[in-house]
C-alpha cells in the first residue's frame, strides 16, 4: 500500500516527472487533499502538489472547529449550515478520535445578538438542519445554570444561555490524515513543489502543469488530463497565470487568533460570545492554553505573510473585557497567535463578515477548474462536487457510468477501528496501560490518541524500541 513519505521525495519526483496522470491538483491544504482522497478512491491515477508544507495556508489557521456554522443562520444561509451540519457528523464518524464533539457555550446577554426566545429558535432550526442526534440537542439554561457551566460570566449582564453541539479538530492533523488516506489509494503527493505555469496542447487546453521544486530548485512538468487548483487564498494568482481571470474573484478576509495562559483566563468550557461591534467570537480552552478568535476583516497584503498585528490584537482583548470585566490581559500576556485569510468570493458591497462562505467553482475556457469559499467541514463534499465534474468530463465519450463517490465510508488513517467516541476512550485507556511502564502519563496516552488514533499503536511501539535508557 502507497504511503506518504519524505524519505521518498527524490523517488516522487522522478515519478512525477515521467507519468501522466488523469488529475493533477494544486494546493495542500484541506480541499486539495480531500480532492486527492475522493479522485484517488475513484480509480483517478492522481497526483498533488503544495508549494509550502501541507496544510500551512488556510488550513492551519482556523478556529479549529468542524461546525454547522450556526452564525450563518443570521444571514439565512440555511442550504450552507444544512450542509456543512450534515458534513460534520460525516468528518466526526471517519476520525472520532481527530473530530471530537464539544459543548459549545453560547450565552444571552442585555443587548446581545440574540434574546432568549431567538436563541432558542436558532439553536433548534440548527439542530434540525444539522440532523443533530436527541441527546446532543441544544438546551437552554438559566442565568444560574448558564453560570455553573462558566462561573467566569458572573460579571457579564447575563440573562440565560444556549447549550449547543459542536466538533473541535486540529486542522493541519485533519489535513494530513485526509493526505495519508489518499496516499492510501495512490495518490502523489508532494510538498515543496511550486506550480508556476500550465502547460497547454495543441488545442490551447490545460495538459498539466510547469512546477519548481522549491527544495532542489529545478522545473519539471507534471502531466495530466485534467488540472484543479485548490490554491485557498492563491486561486486568482493561479487564474491570472491561466489568463482566466473575469468579474468573480476572490475577497480575502483576515482572521487572527490570540493564545493566553489558560490561568489567566482560565474559561471552563467553549463559549461563543458577543463582541461590542455585533459580531461574535470564540474562546476555547485546550490543554495548558485558552484561544480567542477571531476577527474578520478585508485584507489587501502579502498572502504569503500574514501576522497578527496590534489592532488585531487590541480587537480580540477588547473583546473579552467587555464579557468577562474581571479578566485583566494585557498584549504581553499573548503567548501565541495565528493568522489565516479566508479565500472568499467577492461579493459587491458586502463587508467581511457578511460575505457568503460557500463555496464555489470556476472553470476557465482553457480547462483549468478552479475551486475556492466554503469551510474546513465542508471540504469532503466540496471534493465530490470537484471529482463529480471531472468524472463527468473524462468519462463523457466512454459510455460508461463515471464511478461515484465513496468518503463518506471510507475512514481516515487513526480512524480505523475506531466507530465513535466511546471507543475512542476505550482505546485511549487501552494506550495508557501500554505506555505507563515506560514513564509515560494518562495526558500523553490522551495527546497520542487524540492526534494519532490507532496509528498510536506504531508510535509506541518505536518508543519502547528505541526509548533511552533511562526512562
Ligand atoms: P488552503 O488551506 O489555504 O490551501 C491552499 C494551499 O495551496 C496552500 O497550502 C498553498 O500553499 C497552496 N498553493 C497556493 N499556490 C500554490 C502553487 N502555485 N503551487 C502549489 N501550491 C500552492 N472552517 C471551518 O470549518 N471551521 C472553522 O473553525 C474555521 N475557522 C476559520 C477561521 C479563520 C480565521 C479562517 C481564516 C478560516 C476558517 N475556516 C474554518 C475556513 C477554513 O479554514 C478554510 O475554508 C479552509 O482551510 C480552506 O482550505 P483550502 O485547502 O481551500 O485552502
Amino acid at each position: 500500500m502507497a504511503h506518504l513519505s519524505a524519505f521518498e521525495r527524490p523517488i516522487l519526483l522522478q515519478k512525477l516527472s515521467s507519468e501522466h496522470y488523469d488529475l493533477v491538483i494544486i494546493g495542500g491544504g484541506i480541499t486539495g487533499a480531500g480532492i486527492a482522497l475522493d479522485a484517488a478512491s475513484r480509480g483517478l491515477k492522481t497526483a498533488l502538489v503544495e508549494k509550502y508544507d501541507f496544510a500551512s495556508g488556510t488550513s492551519s489557521r482556523s478556529t479549529k472547529l468542524v461546525h454547522g456554522g450556526l452564525r450563518y443562520l443570521k444571514q439565512f444561509e440555511v442550504a450552507l449550515v444544512r450542509e456543512v451540519g450534515h458534513e460534520r457528523a460525516i468528518v466526526h464518524e471517519l476520525a472520532p478520535h481527530l473530530v471530537i464533539p464539544e459543548k459549545m457555550l453560547l450565552p444571552i446577554v442585555e443587548g446581545g445578538t440574540f434574546g432568549k426566545f431567538l436563541t432558542s429558535i436558532g439553536l433548534m432550526v440548527y439542530d434540525v438542519l444539522a440532523g443533530v442526534e436527541k441527546p446532543d440537542q441544544r438546551e437552554m439554561l438559566t442565568k444560574e445554570e448558564t453560570l455553573e457551566h462558566e462561573p467566569l460570566l458572573q460579571y457579564a449582564p447575563l440573562k440565560g444561555g444556549g447549550l449547543y453541539a459542536e466538533y473541535r479538530t486540529d486542522d493541519a492533523r485533519l489535513t494530513i490524515e485526509v493526505m495519508k488516506t489518499a496516499a492510501r489509494f495512490g495518490a502523489d503527493s508532494i510538498n515543496y513543489v511550486e506550480a508556476v505555469e500550465f502547460e497547454y496542447d495543441k488545442e490551447g487546453m490545460v495538459c498539466g502543469i510547469v512546477c519548481k521544486d522549491e527544495l532542489g530548485g529545478k522545473k519539471f512538468s507534471i502531466k495530466a488530463d485534467y488540472v484543479v487548483s485548490a490554491a485557498g487564498p492563491w486561486v486568482d494568482d493561479l487564474r491570472q497565470i491561466n489568463h482566466s481571470m473575469n468579474e468573480k474573484h476572490l475577497f480575502l478576509s483576515k482572521g487572527v487568533h490570540i493564545v493566553v495562559p489558560h490561568h489567566q483566563f482560565p474559561v471552563q468550557q467553549s463559549v461563543y460570545f458577543d463582541v461590542p461591534d455585533g459580531r461574535m467570537i470564540f474562546a476555547i480552552p485546550r490543554g495548558k492554553v485558552t484561544y480567542i478568535g477571531t476577527t474578520d476583516t478585508e485584507y489587501k497584503g502579502d498572502v504569503d505573510h500574514i501576522v497578527a498585528n496590534k489592532e488585531d490584537v487590541d480587537y480580540l482583548l477588547k473583546a473579552i473585557a467587555h464579557t468577562f470585566p474581571q479578566i485583566k490581559l494585557e498584549s504581553s500576556d499573548v503567548v501565541s497567535s495565528w493568522a489565516g485569510v479566508r479565500p472568499l468570493i467577492h461579493e459587491e458591497g458586502k463587508s467581511a463578515s457578511e460575505i457568503s462562505r460557500k463555496d464555489e467553482i470556476f472553470e476557465s475556457s482553457t480547462g483549468l477548474i478552479s475551486i475556492a469559499g466554503g469551510k474546513l467541514t465542508g471540504y469532503r463534499k466540496m471534493s465530490e462536487k470537484i471529482v463529480d465534474l471531472v468524472v463527468k468530463r473524462r468519462y463523457k465519450n466512454d459510455g460508461i457510468k463515471p464511478p461515484v463517490c465513496r468518503t463518506e465510508h471510507l475512514d481516515l488513517c487513526g480512524g480505523e477501528a475506531l466507530p465513535n467516541s466511546k471507543a475512542v476512550k476505550k482505546y485511549i485507556k487501552k494506550t495508557y496501560k501500554k505506555i505507563e511502564n515506560g514513564g509515560l502519563t494518562k495526558h500523553d496516552a490522551w495527546y497520542l490518541v487524540s492526534n494519532y488514533g490507532t496509528q498510536s499503536e506504531t508510535i509506541v511501539k518505536r518508543f519502547f524500541e528505541f526509548r533511552p535508557l533511562h526512562l
